[in-house]
């Protein structure tokens, strides 16, 4: 058993990117299933008329949250507390990781077993629970062939989603003896005989293990209610069986009440598998009968995102990676190349303001987009990604030569006679301008052809022909 491979060192988008692209079968398998999760998308959102005035809400209410987020987030622990949970706050990774090991210690477990979460991915809880003893397994079939595969996640719904049938097929009877029961002899890459695997395979986990650990979709304020939505049963066996509950959840996930619940309840679903509700809605308050609960609210870099006037709107996001499904740099590229678990268009704007943009990599982020808008068009809560990815743009910090450069076009282009000098001047020297640029500006020109320069300008033109009426 080996513990999950980390994006940690990895370089900056546009290599990790040139490598993927050369993986054909990596694009088939992207292709087909982004093409298929977005057409059925768009077929149930088009069966809503007032879908505008429900992202408008949804939108409405993320940001009315997180202007107001300190007095929800108070209301949400007293509400928790008197239901009988705990609640802990974690400032960052670390903070959190060293909260819920000692709160497995304190149980006496040495597993547990993990409903999909993005924060607990985010915070690398699984390896630092290995680091203490404990072995974490994680439930959902496409994390399970994620950590089985000891692989990375590449899609915020569907983390397995760079697999096809028969690697997954080959994943099961190759590394499923090793982390519990055996995937069955002659296992074939039928969906129901992999699924059927997954399931005999799950079922002993979740009847041995008395530790759970969760995320949520959303936490309701005025009644300290935990919400998750799932599809396929994995996440109401761990809310439900074992002894202890422990879910860490990022402080933006807050809602004010359940009124506001009901918005959201139509757009994650539809937004994000396409369906018009999950097939399975959890929500639990405080500790029930028999099970203890602690509650882990987690902000690493939150505050720090909601400083930004620009930036913040990332925080309204839900995860349902419509933007992941409609970006043409995320079909082609795949989630790997963005070093992050959070991939795609959300993650080129996410990463980079929780992590910083101090990495090649992370400051690579901002510039692993078109600016196309798709994301913007489907985004269930209105982020504005194109926005937010010009507004990072501003914050990296660009080789000395680039900021020269700028500077001297910012000093041309600020004044008109400036420009026209330098536009005659060009179209005089245009003969000597090769088609190649030379160095590092070679980049630009080995997938592109340098524009012709005009032997005179447009304005000259006009000025000498009266508008061409001479
Ligand atoms: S940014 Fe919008 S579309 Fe993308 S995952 Fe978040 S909520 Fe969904």
């Amino acid at each position: 058993m080996s513990g999950r491979a980390t994006f940690l060192g990895m370089p900056a988008f546009p290599v990790n990117a040139a490598a993927a692209v050369q993986d054909s079968q990596l694009r088939f398998n992207l292709r087909k299933a982004t093409h298929t999760i977005r057409g059925r998308r768009a077929s149930v959102v088009a069966e809503v008329p007032d879908w505008a005035e429900l992202r408008a809400a949804g939108r409405q209410i993320k940001d009315h949250t997180l202007r107001n987020l300190e007095r929800y987030l108070l209301r949400l622990e007293e509400a928790v507390t008197r239901a009988g949970g705990h609640v802990h706050w974690a400032a960052d990774a670390r903070e959190a990781n060293r909260i819920v090991a000692g709160l497995v210690r304190a149980t006496g477990e040495t597993s547990v077993v993990k409903v999909k979460s993005m924060a607990t991915q985010e915070i690398g809880l699984n390896e630092a629970l290995a680091a203490e003893g404990i072995t974490a397994y994680e439930t959902d079939l496409a994390e399970l062939i994620v950590q089985l595969g000891d692989d990375w996640p590449s899609h915020i719904l569907v983390p397995a989603i760079h697999r096809n049938r028969s690697e997954i097929r080959e994943i099961f009877l190759e590394k499923m003896a090793e982390w519990g029961r055996a995937a069955p002899e002659g296992l074939t890459d039928e969906p129901r005989a992999l699924a059927e695997a997954a399931r005999l395979h799950l079922r002993e986990r979740f009847l041995s293990t008395k530790v759970a650990i969760s995320g949520a979709n959303f936490m309701i304020a005025e009644t300290g209610t935990l919400v998750v939505l799932e599809s396929e049963g994995n996440g109401r066996m761990c809310l439900t069986l074992p002894e202890t509950l422990i879910s860490v959840v990022g402080i933006e996930k807050l809602l004010p009440s359940w009124r506001d619940l009901e918005v959201f309840l139509q757009l994650l679903p539809r937004s994000s598998t396409g369906e018009r509700m999950n097939p399975y809605t959890s929500t639990w308050t405080g500790a029930v009968e028999g099970q203890e609960f602690h509650l882990v609210l987690l902000d690493n870099g939150r505050t720090g995102v909601l400083a930004d006037e620009v930036g913040r709107q990332a925080l309204r996001c839900i995860r349902c990676s419509a933007c992941l499904n409609v970006c043409p740099v995320y079909e082609r590229a795949g989630g790997h190349a963005y070093g992050s678990v959070y991939p795609g268009p959300i993650g080129a704007i996410l990463t980079p303001q929780l992590r910083g943009t101090t990495s090649d990599l992370d400051a690579s982020l901002p510039y692993a987009s078109t600016l196309c808008g798709a994301c913007f068009d489907v985004c269930p809560v209105a982020i504005d990604i194109p926005e937010v990815l010009v507004h990072l743009r501003g914050r990296v910090r660009h080789p000395r030569a680039e900021r020269l450069g700028m500077r001297a076009a910012g000093w041309v282009f600020d004044r008109q006679e400036r420009l026209t000098r330098a536009e005659r001047v060009a179209g005089r020297l245009r003969r000597f301008v090769p088609r190649r640029l030379p160095g590092p500006l070679s980049a630009w020109t080995e997938t592109r052809d340098l524009p012709d320069i005009p032997p005179e300008s447009f304005r000259d033109w006009w000025d000498r022909t009266d508008g061409g009426t001479r």
